[in-house]
């Protein structure tokens, strides 16, 4: 079995960013967690379902085609053969994806299809529970932080690029409720491992994050 690498986080930490760039240096498959609930929930607005609705909610996470592939930056996000890249990270799916991620049954759903992907190991995989939950044995396990204020400012510049008119403030505070929903549900909440290594990224360079686990894997 090839090595397996979880790295947990709460929002805006740069899970995804890291998570990418040391999966391309270690030549690993980058799986990104969060994009399939983003996916769930994206096909849970398009159907119009009632988003309070656990057996129609889950019944949509289980029929879901969601796959990952490599796209021109970073990976893409496909939902019964649509693809999803940018829908998915809309304010209208972010302001829903962790009351759909709190469902129990969307949960077991998502969590299947992610060890799936992981049998052969050979991966890098981020989320809020993976090294907890989905990859108990990951041989590498990483919980990244960074202060609430660098995690606004970070999404902050992000959906300004992405040219979506955002309230610094407001960004803020989505982020901290979003925290607190993944924190304190009750279906495996944003933990980190006993055994994760904590990498605080507050004022570190990308480069940085990226050697301290490049070197963790290589131990
Ligand atoms: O990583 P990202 O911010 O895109 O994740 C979106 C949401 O998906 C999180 O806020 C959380 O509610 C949910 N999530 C989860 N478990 C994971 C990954 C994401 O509950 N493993």
């Amino acid at each position: 079995k090839r090595l397996s690498v979880a790295i947990d986080g709460p929002a805006g930490a740069g899970k995804s960013t890291v998570a990418r760039q040391v999966a391309e240096n270690l030549g690993l498959t980058y799986v990104d967690t969060g994009a399939m609930y983003r996916a769930v929930t994206w096909k849970a607005l398009q159907k119009q379902a009632d988003l309070h609705n656990e057996e129609e909610i889950t019944r949509i996470a289980r029929e879901a085609d969601i796959r990952l592939t490599p796209g021109q930056n970073g990976m893409d996000v496909w939902v019964d053969g649509k693809k999803v890249t940018e829908d998915i990270r809309t304010p209208e799916v972010t302001s829903n994806v962790s009351a759909v991620a709190g469902m129990p049954g969307v949960r077991q759903a998502l969590v299947e299809k992610q060890r799936q992907m992981a049998v052969a190991g050979g991966v890098v995989m981020d989320g809020r529970d993976i090294g907890t939950h989905v990859l108990p044995d990951a041989e590498v396990k990483v919980f990244l932080t960074a202060s609430i204020e660098e995690r606004a400012q970070r999404r902050f510049k992000e959906m300004k690029r992405k040219g979506y008119s955002v309230d610094l403030d407001q960004l803020r505070e989505e982020i901290r409720r979003r925290d607190e929903m993944d924190s304190n549900r009750e279906h495996s909440p944003l933990r980190a491992a006993s055994d994760a290594v904590h990498v605080d990224t507050t004022n570190r360079s990308l480069e940085e994050v990226i050697q301290t686990i490049l070197n963790l894997c290589r131990t």
